[in-house]
């Protein structure tokens, strides 16, 4: 069999299903224009990419194999490749309507084989008794950890694989027309820009976990302890794999809310693929926020007045990161206090957070807005300031993301009476009363 190994979201060597068909294989990348040419050049997860690709070729060279990396749109690139005579191209499963979309027109051209990788398990693996789908976390996640107990997570041993003979050197560039050219594989080649991004290891990042987990639970939602794993990055594209990551967490103690977060990952996978149209749509309530660009500006410019909020703005924008309990504060005042559409602040997480993944990302704003499948109660509207004094009580992951306040004394970051009515130099009063605008949007999804 002659096969094309399709990396994408398994940016590894080490526990990659994909290497365990024999015969002859064609390892390939593809930067893909269509979605490329709708970023700023300085786009923080194509540097990341850029550089797991570069380690992946390094390390598939250094098992006698290689990777072939285009830039191209998707479509080119089978058109092209689907002239030398493959049996089929292998890929790990992705559930994004894009990427459906993409495979299935990949599918017309050459047979498509959909293998397990991204998730620990598959779209139909977890039913309900009578075959159904849960549309309830608890439940699902009770099934899940009995299916884990005899869940097959040995490490997948690598089979003998020959390399299809052709050039591997540079980037690949296809045209509309097929002509064919090459450059060097650098990230000014595909139109991008090298920005100084620190890449951890993932299996750093996992040992350091495995200190971590006796206090993960009762210190990870406090913002200055650092106290979760920082692993969604390399969740999303593979750098490590999931298995890899339960079978050193799984035997641990303590783990058990670490696990949840992991299912909790396959659930909201799950959901999209069982209910596709969640990407865009409420799945309930008709309600979908007020479009109000001026409030959705103050939002993107970090300048709501509301310290937290500002400070997650300001943690994402220059990190590409945001701290999950943030997030969840973020996603409330947007949708519940600037009662804006859920789907403008998924679009704006989705534009600069490095983990960006369509399904954690879409049921977690409709989570916030209350439009989800979660039993979400409309009337729960997180109070930012009282998140703060909770979980940043001295103030310090706000006055290290905002300047402006690090002479004003901690008390005051969190006490919305006093921001109101004080001028701060540089940094705006809130732009509304938290209290009434709640009451607001409670009014609102009530009717
Ligand atoms: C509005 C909003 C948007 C979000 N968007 C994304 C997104 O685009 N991509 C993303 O990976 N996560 C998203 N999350 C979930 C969560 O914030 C991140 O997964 C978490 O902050 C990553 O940090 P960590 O790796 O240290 O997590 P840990 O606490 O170490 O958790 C381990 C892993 O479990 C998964 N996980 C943890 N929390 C959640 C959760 N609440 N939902 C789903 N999976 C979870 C992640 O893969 C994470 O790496 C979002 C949350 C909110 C509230």
């Amino acid at each position: 069999m002659k096969r094309i190994l399709w990396f994408r979201r398994d940016l590894r060597v080490k526990d990659n299903p994909l290497l365990t068909y024999e015969g002859e294989v064609l390892p390939i990348f593809i930067f893909d224009k269509e979605i490329l040419d709708l970023l700023q050049s300085d786009d923080r997860r194509v540097n990341f990419i850029y550089k797991s690709v570069v380690k992946l070729k390094s390390d598939l060279r250094s098992i006698g194999l290689d990777l072939k990396v285009f830039y191209a749109n998707v479509e080119d690139v089978f058109s092209y490749l689907s002239t030398f005579e493959f049996d089929e191209v292998v890929a790990s499963g992705d559930y994004d309507e894009y990427a459906k979309k993409r495979d299935l027109r990949v599918s017309h051209k050459l047979h498509f084989r959909y293998i397990q990788d991204t998730y620990i398990f598959k779209h139909n693996e977890i039913l309900k008794d009578d075959g159904t789908t849960y549309f309830v976390f608890t439940p699902f996640y009770k099934k899940a950890k009995i299916a884990l107990g005899s869940k097959n997570i040995d490490e997948i041993q690598r089979v003998k694989q020959t390399l299809f003979s052709s050039s591997y050197e540079g980037l690949t560039i296809v045209e509309e027309d097929q002509e064919i050219s090459t450059k060097e594989l650098r990230l000014e080649n595909i139109g991008f820009e090298a920005k100084d991004l620190e890449i951890v290891s993932p299996y750093e990042k996992l040992e350091d976990l495995v200190e971590k987990l006796p206090k993960y639970k009762e210190d990870r939602d406090f913002l200055n302890l650092a106290a979760s794993s920082g692993l969604s990055v390399d969740l999303r594209f593979g750098t490590i794999g999931i298995r890899e990551i339960l079978r050193r967490v799984l035997e641990l103690e303590n783990a058990e809310s670490f696990i949840r977060q992991l299912i909790f990952r396959d659930y909201y996978a799950y959901l999209l693929f069982h209910l596709p149209y969640i990407e865009h749509k409420n799945y309930k309530y008709a309600f979908n926020g007020i479009e109000d660009e001026e409030k959705f500006r103050a939002f993107c410019e970090a300048k709501t007045g509301v310290p937290i909020v500002d400070a997650g703005v300001r943690e994402l924008l220059k990190s590409g990161n945001m701290h999950n309990r943030v997030r969840m504060v973020v996603a409330s005042f947007f949708t519940k206090d600037l009662l804006l559409p859920w789907q403008w602040g998924e679009s704006f997480f989705a534009k600069y957070l490095l983990d960006f993944d369509k399904a954690s990302n879409v049921l977690s704003w409709q989570w916030s807005a209350g439009t989800g499948v979660d039993p979400q109660p409309y009337f729960r509207v997180f109070n930012p300031y009282l998140q703060s004094k909770k979980f940043d009580r001295d103030g310090i992951y706000i006055k290290k993301h905002i300047s402006e306040l690090r002479d004003l004394d901690s008390k005051y970051l969190h006490n919305e009476e006093y921001l109101l009515n004080n001028k701060i130099k540089d940094y705006p009063k809130p732009i509304l009363k938290h209290k009434e605008a709640a009451k607001v949007a409670i009014e609102i999804f009530k009717a």
